[in-house]
């Protein structure tokens, strides 16, 4: 219900957004949605590299579930899924999540769009696309920079579902069109990052990793990020 809401309000925002955009057109909006759905690249990217390494919660079963070998449809894996996901907070879930993507990444594809959307749009989109509609109210923000920000908020708000796309055959034909265009990655593209786990964080476009991969290669370098944080410990 409070998620359905939270859609409600993020179309309803996001309308409001493309009215005070199309209030003040200009050539400049195309560079600008560009350079926002770049940004979102690089978030999605920021993100990934954050969650792959940052360590998991321990002493709650995640090392448990991770390396489980039985089937995970059984009573026990369920059992002991739903008790350790009790015990941490949504931002665990998700470092958790990451991590557990690596050795099944088909699992992501699988999931239902607002499964993969929605904590994006509670904890990101919605927020940002209010503070730019109060922006708009408050002051002449010129059309341009309300496009840039409609296209980072569209690219973030789809991040995990871009990447979920590249872990399934089939897709709707916009996301085929879009990666024939570049605006999105491809399979192979993204397999790069499975094959290592350390390069082409980013999953959207995948425009940013080439400003991503020396920054992962440096905070690897120094220690800020260990292979350690790679996989949940016990
Ligand atoms: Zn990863
Ligand atoms: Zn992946």
């Amino acid at each position: 219900m409070l998620m359905r809401l939270a859609i409600f309000a993020l179309i309803l925002s996001g309308l409001a957004n493309l009215g005070f955009a199309a209030a003040s057109p200009s050539l400049w909006m195309i560079p600008a949605a560009l350079g926002g759905w770049y940004a979102a690249d690089m978030i999605s990217g920021i993100v990934h590299m954050v969650m792959d390494y940052h360590p998991a919660r321990l002493g709650v079963g995640l090392d448990r579930l991770y390396f489980y070998t039985g089937s995970r449809e059984s009573d026990e894996y369920v059992g002991m899924f739903r008790a350790s996901m009790a015990r941490i907070n949504p931002f665990e879930r998700l470092v958790y999540d990451f991590k557990n993507h690596h050795p099944r990444p088909d699992a992501l594809g699988r999931r239902t769009m607002l499964r993969q959307i929605g904590s994006t749009i509670v904890a990101g989109s919605l927020p940002l696309s209010l503070l730019l509609n109060a922006a708009c109210l408050l002051w002449p923000v010129p059309g341009w920079a309300v496009a840039g920000t409609l296209s980072l908020l569209i690219g973030g708000t789809f991040a995990q579902y871009f990447h979920g796309t590249l872990h399934r055959a089939d897709n709707p034909w916009i996301i085929n069109a879009m990666r024939k265009i570049g605006l999105l990655m491809t399979p192979a593209a993204h397999q790069l990052h499975h094959d290592t786990l350390r390069r082409d964080f980013a999953t959207n476009s995948g425009w940013s990793n080439a400003l991503l991969n020396p920054v992962f290669r440096l905070a690897h370098a120094r220690g800020w990020l260990t292979d350690a944080g790679l996989e949940p410990q016990g």
